[in-house]
């Protein structure tokens, strides 16, 4: 059984956040401490701990999240300027809320590489 995150407490309103999009299958919400102008999470409904985790039955709810990353890049009107997708696993990957979630930062030119 996945242990139950911050991120559970979230999509079943147990906690409060600043949510932007939701569907049967994801949910997007404001980072609470936002390392771009806009920085959102999108996240799957279904638990996944890491990237690590993800089985083949989980592509299309992965590539869904892109998707979604796409139609809030329209929606926010930042897709002609650009933004970017970022997943993180464990630790060197500096991830710490274990479902897994994609990062969408936007509203500025961002640095690369991340260090
Ligand atoms: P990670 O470090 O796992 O890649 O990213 C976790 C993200 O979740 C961080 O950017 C952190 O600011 C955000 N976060 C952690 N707890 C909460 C919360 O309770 N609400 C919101 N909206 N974001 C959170």
């Amino acid at each position: 059984m996945v242990e139950e995150t911050i991120f559970t407490k979230i999509i079943n309103r147990e906690i409060p956040a600043d949510i932007v999009y939701e569907d049967d299958h994801a949910l997007a919400f404001k980072d609470i401490n936002p390392q771009a102008p806009v920085h959102l999470l999108i996240i799957p409904k279904k638990a996944i701990a890491t990237i690590n985790d993800i089985e083949e039955e989980d592509a299309g709810l992965v590539g869904h999240l892109y998707l979604v990353a796409s139609k809030l890049a329209v929606q926010f009107g930042f897709a002609k300027d650009g933004y970017r997708c970022v997943m993180n696993c464990n630790e060197h990957g500096g991830q710490s809320v274990y479902h897994i979630h994609l990062h969408l930062l936007a509203g500025k030119p961002l640095g690369w590489p991340p260090y």
